[in-house]
């Protein structure tokens, strides 16, 4: 994460709209990607804050019994497949 005043116009990533030049921008993301991706200051702390919201969420995730998806693993040395757990769909914990 790095902050800088741009130099030109660009596009935030999570609003869409312009970032103005002179404005303070958010650069961040992974350094494989060749393009930046840019974010509004208040942009930037929003995503933060809805992912630290997710994760907390995540933490007391109740399983919703719509949510859950049974994995179904073959049976060693069979080629027939049995029910072997419940996944929740939204933490990806095994229930
Ligand atoms: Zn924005
Ligand atoms: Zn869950």
């Amino acid at each position: 994460m790095k902050k800088l005043k741009t130099r030109k116009t660009h596009t935030c990533c999570r609003c869409k709209r312009s970032i103005p030049i002179g404005a303070i921008a958010v650069l961040d993301g992974p350094p494989v990607y060749t393009t930046n991706m840019y974010y509004h200051l208040r942009c930037y702390y929003g995503r933060e804050a809805s992912k630290l919201r997710f994760n907390r969420f995540v933490m007391k995730c109740p399983h919703p019994e719509k949510m859950r998806v049974t994995v179904w693993t073959y049976i060693p040395g069979e080629c027939v497949k049995e029910p072997d757990h419940d996944e929740c769909r939204i933490c990806g914990r095994y229930i």
